[in-house]
C-alpha cells in the first residue's frame, strides 16, 4: 500500500490539461459555467470541461477531482457527461443495446482493444495527477483493502480486473 504513495505527489493539474487538450478551466463568467450550475457541482470540484458545448451551451463532459475531502467523498468516475441532450441520446443507445455491441467488440477486435486499454491507462494517470498526498492518504484510511481499486481504476472507475468490460 505504502509503495503506490511514491508515484503521488502534489496535484500537477497542467500535466491534466497537455493530456487532454479540448479540457478548459472554467471560468465564472462564462456560460459553460453557467450551464453547468443547474447540475449543483461544486465547481471547485471540477478540474475542467470540455470546450466543446451543446447548440444550448451545456459542456458535453467534465473532468472531476476523484476525492473531496470537504464531504469526505471519493469517486473514481470522474467523467462526468454534462449536456443533458447528450445524455438522453446515449441512454436511448443503451436501450438499445449498445453496451452488448460494445463488449463484443472488446472481445474480438484488437485494434479497439488495444485503444481502449490505453485509455485505461491514460485515465488511470489523469487520477492521479488529480490527487495529492493528503487525499491519498484519507482514500487508504478510508478504503483501505480496496483503495488501489480506486488509485488503479480505468476509464470511467473501471476496476483493473475488468478493464476489458464495460457495464451499465
Ligand atoms: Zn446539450
Amino acid at each position: 500500500m505504502r509503495r503506490s504513495l511514491i508515484q503521488f505527489k502534489d496535484k500537477d493539474i497542467t500535466k491534466i490539461f497537455e493530456i487532454l487538450p479540448t479540457l478548459t478551466p472554467l471560468n465564472d463568467s462564462d456560460r459553460r459555467t453557467i450551464c453547468l450550475k443547474q447540475f449543483q457541482f461544486d465547481s471547485k470540484r471540477i478540474i475542467g470541461s470540455c470546450s466543446t458545448t451543446c447548440r444550448k451551451g451545456y459542456p458535453q463532459v467534465i473532468v472531476m477531482y476523484p476525492v473531496n475531502l470537504t464531504s469526505s467523498t471519493i469517486s473514481s468516475g470522474i467523467l462526468r457527461l454534462t449536456c443533458p441532450h447528450l445524455v438522453r441520446e446515449i441512454d436511448q443507445l443503451e436501450r438499445e443495446g449498445s453496451v452488448k455491441k460494445y463488449n463484443e467488440n472488446l472481445t474480438n477486435k484488437p485494434e479497439i482493444i488495444e485503444d481502449f486499454l490505453q485509455s485505461h491507462e491514460t485515465w488511470r494517470t489523469i487520477r492521479k495527477l488529480a490527487m495529492n498526498e493528503e487525499e491519498v492518504s484519507f482514500v487508504q484510511t478510508k478504503l483501505q483493502d480496496r483503495a488501489n481499486d480506486v488509485f488503479e481504476s480505468g476509464l470511467i472507475g473501471i476496476p483493473k480486473g475488468r478493464y476489458l468490460s464495460i457495464s451499465n
